[in-house]
């Protein structure tokens, strides 16, 4: 059971994000495709990494190694060549590991469950996630930093967890789902993430979701006050 305060203004979030991400968000070639390899690989090349660093990056691997059989048999210097502009070589390895353990033990292709996903050596819950909501439209919540941002501050929740380690908030995630548009809402929060509700220079003015948080309308009492003050002094 979600708390109050989160089920009240569920519907404002929820309907405030996809419409916002309707007009505003980012177009990429991985957001183009259901194809669960091309998301998958779109995942491993992502990570820690900025969207429009890794859109290079993610075309040249799909167009020489976009399916399980092509990646598996990839030369790895030259795969690793492909990652240094990113500066993590490592990922090559991974990229080439798993996608042997796909041939190995599923033909070739992306499993369609969770718990088949992460027993895959390299696959945690994020990018099991990410593959099981853009690749197969089903209902589960994306939680990266930037996400886990929003919800703390709109939320007020007071942990400080790492985003993959934190239980609560991935359960709130989880609950907070809309019945509907799920991809267009995961993909919505987390542009709002990267865009608006930024780390450093939060973008409240511009920010679908500034009627419901918490963080953005105590900011608002606290300048209020200090007019106030200033104006009575
Ligand atoms: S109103 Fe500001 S702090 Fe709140 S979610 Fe939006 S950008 Fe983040």
């Amino acid at each position: 059971m979600l708390p109050t305060r989160i089920l009240q203004n569920g519907e404002t979030f929820r309907a405030s994000i996809v419409s916002w991400f309707e007009k505003n968000g980012r177009r990429f070639p991985w957001r183009e495709t259901h194809d669960p390899f091309k998301i998958l690989i779109a995942e491993v090349t992502l990570k820690l990494t900025g969207a429009w660093k890794a859109q290079r990056v993610y075309e040249q691997l799909v167009a020489k190694y976009g399916t399980a059989a092509r990646m598996a048999n990839a030369d790895l210097a030259e795969l690793a060549r492909a990652f240094k502009p990113l500066g993590l070589v490592s990922r090559a390895t991974l990229l080439v590991n798993i996608a042997r353990e796909l041939n190995d033990r599923f033909s070739g292709n992306v499993p369609k469950t969770y718990d088949e996903l992460v027993s895959i050596k390299g696959i945690g819950r994020y990018t099991a996630n990410a593959i099981l909501c853009l690749a197969y439209d089903q209902r589960v919540p994306l939680v990266d930093e930037s996400v886990s941002r929003i919800f703390r501050r709109c939320f007020s929740f007071s942990t400080n967890r790492e985003a993959y380690a934190d239980k609560e908030l991935w359960h709130v995630a989880q609950e907070l789902l809309p019945q509907r548009m799920c991809r267009e809402y995961n993909l919505g929060l987390i542009d709002v993430g990267a865009l608006v509700c930024k780390h450093m220079k939060q973008r409240c003015g511009d920010c679908p979701i500034s009627c419901i948080c918490v963080y953005y309308t105590a900011e608002q009492e606290t300048a209020n006050l200090e007019v106030e003050n200033v104006s009575s002094s």
